[in-house]
């Protein structure tokens, strides 16, 4: 049996999309489930496109989405000589030919194909040409491609047929001596001995190119796998307009990469009628039979779902790590503070968002918040008072200062004084954080911790006190 072997070849060209993560997470899962090998390609041989930041952006997004790669990442810029070098064999082997054509004749020849209602393929002119021509010193080097048909059996899309009169003689070398894209690829694919091509079905009409060069090369073809691609709403192709398609704006929007991971696995592949996959469950269950053939669309608010969902499945410590940044976003130091975990925990019920998570959380660490107004005048009415004393009073004697000590605080109190957990409960709420609506009063208080917890009580009952009748 050969080695399963996958890539991930994204060219840096930007951030990594949506659309990318995908792929390379079908690639990912593919090879890990079959106990093969994922690796990473920087296609970066369009050197005025490609940059740096992307390339970081892109690592940055796989790490932070759990794909590791077991080989690379490979750059292509380092491997200009031997593209060369094939494009030369093939030219010496008779399969390929220089051409002459300067971009302006051959754009001229194409309108005028167009006109007489001819195709605007390359008409191969340069195809039968014995000699170099006068003055043109840099040839770009074109692939010949003969009659016939090209029939490969895509593990998404089933077998799939191209007649080679739709292929022209395509570039392999352009006259700035740079390969193309279908070159480069069938190098790299080959001498990487990649297995399994997964990739968007944008690709597929280079797929038949890249075929004859793999039989050129007398190499064994690799399996394709041709995803579709991601739309819209509006059924046209996922872009910035329907909103935020880079995978790290996601982690910046508060989002867990566990909830993207199962929210890309679902777009395009499913099991049944399931929804939840865990990265364990998908490496178990993911097969390419049960990868759609049409495109899916992006749903935000199934992938807000998702997201809820992992963040109540997660443990309080891991939530309190992913929110520190968003609390530094709201210039909320957490350096050194050991009560965030039991914060993150009164919180992990309602958010949808580790950014929703953070600014639920300000009234934690803000102890000079400005009441609601209609909430003061509600709640920390002059009568109060007494009841802030008589709970302050409780409170202070409670060591620790669990939920528990406190709930049987709330009960002593509610039974000395005959009232009701709403009664109490409410005017200690816009106490503590300044509005009516907050976490459980209990955990909420245990949390804020004794100290905070009687300040604010101690402000409360200033405030009421001072209210006027
Ligand atoms: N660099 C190409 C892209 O980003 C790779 C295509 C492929 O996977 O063959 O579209």
């Amino acid at each position: 049996m050969t080695e399963i072997r996958t890539r991930f070849a994204p060219s840096p060209t930007g951030y990594l999309h949506i659309g990318g993560a995908r792929t390379a997470l079908f690639s990912y899962l593919y090879a890990k489930q079959q106990g093969g090998e994922f690796i990473l390609r920087i296609e970066d041989t369009d050197q005025a496109r490609s940059n740096d930041e992307s390339v970081i952006a892109i690592l940055d997004g796989m790490e932070w989405l759990g794909l590791k790669w077991d080989e690379g990442p490979h750059f292509q810029s380092e491997m200009f000589e031997g593209y060369r070098e094939f494009a030369e064999w093939l030219f010496g082997k008779g399969l390929a030919y220089k051409c002459y054509c300067t971009p302006v004749e051959l754009e001229q020849r194409r309108k005028h194909a167009m006109e007489e209602g001819r195709s605007p393929m390359y008409d191969q002119k340069c195809r039968t040409r014995e000699r170099a021509r006068p003055g043109y010193e840099h040839p770009a080097i074109r692939f010949k491609i003969e009659p016939g048909e090209t029939t490969f059996n895509d593990m998404v899309k089933g077998p799939i047929t191209i007649d080679h009169s739709e292929i022209e003689d395509f570039i392999i070398l352009r006259g700035d001596r740079t390969a193309t894209y279908n070159l480069t690829v069938v190098v790299d694919d080959a001498g990487m001995k990649v297995s399994h091509i997964i990739r968007g079905d944008d690709h597929i009409n280079n797929t038949p190119k890249q075929i004859m060069l793999y039989d050129a090369l007398s190499q064994g073809i690799p399996q394709f796998a041709h995803l579709p691609m991601i739309l819209g709403a509006d059924k046209a192709r996922l872009s910035k307009r329907h909103g935020a398609t880079s995978v790290m704006a996601y982690r910046d929007m508060g989002y867990l990469p566990e909830a993207l991971i199962n929210y890309l696995a679902r777009l395009g592949w499913s099991c049944g009628d399931e929804e939840i996959f865990t990265m364990d469950e998908l490496l178990e269950k993911f097969s390419f039979d049960n990868v759609g053939k049409s495109s899916g669309v992006f749903n935000p608010e199934k992938l807000l779902w998702l997201n809820q969902h992992y963040i109540k499945e997660a443990s309080n410590e891991k939530l309190a790590e992913l929110l520190k940044r968003h609390l530094a976003d709201l210039d909320i130091d957490t350096e050194g503070l050991e009560n965030l975990p039991q914060i993150a925990g009164t919180l992990k019920e309602r958010a949808k968002t580790l950014v929703e998570m953070a600014e639920g959380a300000k009234f934690y660490f803000i102890d000079e918040f400005e009441y609601q107004e209609k909430a003061a005048r509600k709640f920390l009415k002059k009568e109060k008072a007494p009841l802030f004393d008589s709970l302050i009073e409780k409170l202070e004697a409670l060591d620790p200062f669990t939920e528990e000590a406190v709930e049987g605080a709330f009960n002593t109190l509610m039974e000395e004084l005959d009232l009701k957990l709403g009664k109490l409960a409410q005017p200690v709420r816009v106490a503590v954080t300044g509005t009516t609506m907050s976490p459980g009063i209990f955990e909420t208080l245990a949390a804020l911790g004794k100290e905070k917890t009687l300040t604010r009580l101690k402000r409360a009952a200033e405030v009421a006190r001072n209210a006027a009748e």
